[in-house]
Formats: structure tokens, sequence, C-alpha cells
């Protein structure tokens, strides 16, 4: 084996394949085109079974989809002692809440959407499924990543169009896919609703982790646009995500289908973040283990 310092990479001498020395992370450049990496990736799985690429647990069978059963199973619902009964953001306490359990943001209509929805929040397993999705880009994580969308949603709701949030050209290229896409199609089969990529990124956004809520939503004015042709006027949509931090993006992605005349705006996510300070998350998890308490309704625990 033959180190090159200059290139960071190891090439194996018997085998015409270059490694990478570190672990693959987004700002390296793909080895393989990503539509082959994408074809190829579940069959290896299949003749090659792996360990659990979350607990690393061997996998006994072979299967598609590189991760144990107890790890697709262990994400759980949204459980919040308060929350908004239209956004669903979780409270520390019923202060911001009116008497229909409607916060400050959505009474003032700053949120942009009409409602959202999650399954869990942002945080152990299920963050490491996502990244898994879209980073490692194992695209058939999509199937059981859609199942908890699906259970995310309230069995009343009708929609006339499931639109995925649009990613920047140039990013998609990059990643070889748009996870909301693969996460939209599937579910608008099942909600016998439409796949509409009604809008269009119109310029690639800062990264949003290292910006305040103020700043992030500054950074997304004039992000989206409604595509050519695209007609949502009197539609009820479904707005299709992977995670909700601020709400600043798909709000300003629904403020667009809003303008063009939709009826209603409802935003699905897998995953929330939880911006309720830690020891609450902690406090939570803990009693967690014993109760799960879905988001259904503003509730309080005795
Ligand atoms: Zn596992
Ligand atoms: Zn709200």
């Amino acid at each position: 084996m033959i180190t090159n310092p200059i290139a960071d990479v190891v090439h194996c001498r018997f085998r015409r394949w270059i490694f990478p020395k570190g672990p693959v992370s987004d700002a390296h450049t793909p080895l393989l085109p990503a539509v082959i990496e994408r074809i190829l990736a579940p069959l290896f799985n299949l003749v090659f079974p792996q360990d659990c690429k979350v607990c690393a647990a061997p996998l006994r069978h072979a299967r598609r989809v590189p991760v144990c059963d107890a790890c697709l199973a262990s994400p759980a619902p949204l459980t919040a002692d308060y929350f908004c009964t239209q956004c669903r953001t979780p409270f520390l306490n019923e202060a911001p809440l009116d008497d229909h359990g409607v916060c400050g943001r959505c009474r003032s209509g700053l949120t942009g959407y009409d409602a959202a929805y999650s399954y869990g929040y942002y945080d152990g397993v299920l963050k490491d499924l996502i990244h898994l999705f879209k980073y490692a880009r194992i695209e058939t994580l999509g199937e059981p990543l859609g199942a908890f969308l699906r259970q995310a949603l309230p069995l009343d709701q009708r929609f006339d169009l499931v639109v995925p949030v649009p990613l920047h050209w140039r990013r998609r290229l990059w990643r070889g896919f748009n996870q909301a896409d693969l996460l939209a199609r599937p579910l608008a089969r099942r909600l016998g609703a439409t796949v509409a990529p009604a809008l269009e990124r119109r310029r690639r956004t800062e990264t949003q982790a290292s910006l305040s809520p103020s700043e992030r939503r500054t950074n997304v004015v004039g992000a989206f646009a409604l595509r050519r042709g695209a007609d949502v006027r009197g539609k009820r949509i479904l707005l299709v995500d992977d995670v909700l931090t601020t709400g600043a993006t798909v709000g300003a992605a629904a403020s667009v289908l809003r303008q063009a005349g939709a009826s209603h705006v409802a935003v699905l996510t897998l995953a929330r973040v939880d911006r309720r300070p830690s020891w609450t998350s902690l406090a939570r998890a803990i009693r967690d283990k014993n109760v799960h308490q879905p988001l259904t309704a503003k509730t309080k625990v005795p």
C-alpha cells in the first residue's frame, strides 16, 4: 500500500480503487457518480450483510436497509407538556398559548403556514437515520422514514398537492437527489394526492446552522419562487421536508404558495428541533421512559 501525502488518499496496489483516509464527509467529492452509488449500494448490502449503521450490531440477514430492526423501531413520536395546537411548537409552560392553545407567532401569522406536523424530535436515532438518508445517501431508508411521516399526519387531513421543499440546483446536483422529493412521492401515493414540484429555489441560501432565528428568516427571503406553469389556486397543500428547525425555510416556501392562491398550506417533516432548554429535554427523556404522550392536543402531564 502506498500513501500519497499530497492527495490525502490511500492507493491500493492490487486494486485500482482509491479510498479516502478519513470518514467520507460532505466536504469530499464523491468517488462514484451518485446515481451509480445509489444503484450499487442496496445490491451490495444484499450480498454482503453489514453491521447496523446506527448501533453497529451485526445484521444477520441480507437486507436492503443497512439498519437493524431495533434501531428502525426506536424513534419515539413527539411528546410535550405544552405546545401550540397549530404549529406544534413545544413550550416550557402555557404562558405563550391563548385559550385555543395557539402561540403568538401563529396568532400574528408570522409562521407563513397554517399547520405543522413532525414525527419526532431531531435527536438520537431519528437524527442518525436522517443523516444516513441525506448525507450517506442510503436511499432505501426512504421507505421506513416515509412510514414515520405518515404516522405524523392526522388521519382527517386531506390534501390536493404534495410539494417537496426544493434544493438549489447546485446542491441537488452535488447530493444526487433531493431528500424531500424522495419522501414526498410515496407519501402522495398513499394520500391519493398529486406530487407537484410547484416551487423552485431561486438562490442558494447560506447554511442556516450558525444563524439566529431572525437571521434565518432574513436569509431565506426571496429564496423560493413559484415554478413557471404551476397552479396552486384554491388548493390544499402539504409541504414536505426532512427537518424543521426554526420554521424559517418552510415558512418562506409556504408564503410563496399562499401568495399564489393556495387555500391551506401545512408543513410535514420527519423531525423538528426541540429549542427548549436542554434540562427540560433531559427531564422529558427520563419521564418518557415510562410514558409516551402523543402530541395531538394541548395537554398537561399531572
Ligand atoms: Zn441498530
Ligand atoms: Zn404556533
